[in-house]
């Protein structure tokens, strides 16, 4: 039986084995050394985004945004705040549709921001615009 998941480091994006069924209190990459217990959205873009989707064993919840977005800027903070919540429970994401308009097109994203959550490579739920933090959390906590 496989007891490790796999988790992408929020900081060089790197994808970490980290052991199951346990009360984690340190986990340190592999790669860059740094926590992954600190975790804090990870932009990501055309060369990494199926990396890190498909690679993650844990939830993967991305925010499509622009900077030109009010909304989106009104989001980031709660994101960020959420995003504190799911140590090696969940990866945040962000996404600028600006930057990055294929993947905005590959997923029919309409308006932003629009925040995807996927599961093993695939989309399992969908919510648009802005959330607050509560929401996120709530949110994510069904798909953990
Ligand atoms: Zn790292």
């Amino acid at each position: 039986m496989n007891n490790k998941i796999k988790v992408v480091c929020p900081y060089c994006k790197k994808i970490n084995a980290i052991p199951k069924n346990k009360e984690i209190k340190k986990a340190n990459c592999g790669s860059c050394g740094k926590s992954l217990l600190e975790t804090h959205p990870v932009s990501i873009g055309d060369n990494d985004f199926d990396k890190i989707v498909q690679n993650s064993d844990i939830p993967v919840v991305i925010d499509f945004w622009a900077p030109w977005c009010g909304p989106c800027k009104m989001m980031a903070p709660n994101f960020e705040a959420a995003a504190k919540k799911f140590p090696l429970k969940a990866v945040f994401a962000k996404v600028n549709t600006e930057e990055y308009p294929y993947l905005s097109q590959r997923f029919g994203i309409r308006g932003i921001p629009t925040t995807i959550i996927f599961k093993n490579g695939t989309e399992v739920h969908r919510v648009s615009g802005a959330l607050d933090e509560h929401s996120i959390i709530n949110t994510v906590t069904n798909f953990i």
